[in-house]
């Protein structure tokens, strides 16, 4: 029995997560779909949920879809975001200690064009388009090892330190040690924001 559901649904699913449909989404969806398939798994979001990690490689549409069909989510550190700006995600198997990187390949656009050049409007004919392609017109695909720390693993439990400079807690062994000293990432330099 597979607890993958029909296209339709997750689009359903899909649309309430993102708060609109479009052809991003469908690209996702499709690229998920792909990427689960590849690695055998049929429930991923239900029984084979503890074995699969998902790094996404934009903050875009298809990744919100991409996280409706994996059920990876940052909240359960199985999902990853390496900010490299690419409709790309990597489907880890931990049980089979295996992975597969999926893109979509920069032809899909031109092709949904040719297959439904009736379609005015870019989106829907994308979003046409995009459900009915193959998948190896739509996506690359390639096998790769992805080494994952112990320590970026769902469930890993490790003391929380304290940051010797601004008194903050950190989990999962992000501190730094600088000059003897234990401190979290902003203290150590990589701070994001300017405290006004
Ligand atoms: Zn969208
Ligand atoms: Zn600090």
């Amino acid at each position: 029995m597979t607890g993958l559901k029909s296209f339709d649904e997750y689009v359903a699913l899909a649309e309430a997560a993102h708060g609109h449909m479009c052809a991003g989404q469908i690209l996702g969806l499709r690229l998920a779909l792909y990427g689960v398939k590849l690695l055998g798994l049929d429930d991923p979001a239900g029984k084979d949920r503890k074995r699969l990690i998902t790094f996404v490689e934009i903050d875009r549409c298809a990744t919100d879809a991409i996280t409706v069909v994996t059920g990876c989510r940052m909240g359960t550190r199985a999902l990853k975001f390496r900010d490299f700006g690419k409709v790309a995600a990597t489907f880890c198997d931990l049980a089979e200690n295996r992975a597969v990187r999926v893109t979509a390949r920069e032809s899909s656009k031109a092709r949904a064009r040719e297959l439904h050049p009736e379609i005015g409007d870019k989106n829907q004919q994308q979003m046409f388009a995009y459900r009915e392609m193959p998948d190896e017109e739509l996506f690359d695909s390639q096998w790769v090892r992805v080494r994952i720390e112990p320590h970026d693993l769902p469930g890993f439990k490790a003391p929380r330190v304290v940051c010797e400079d601004c008194g903050e807690g950190i989990s999962f062994r992000r501190e730094v040690a600088r000059d003897g000293r234990t401190l979290c990432r902003g203290c150590a330099g990589e701070r994001y924001y300017e405290p006004l």
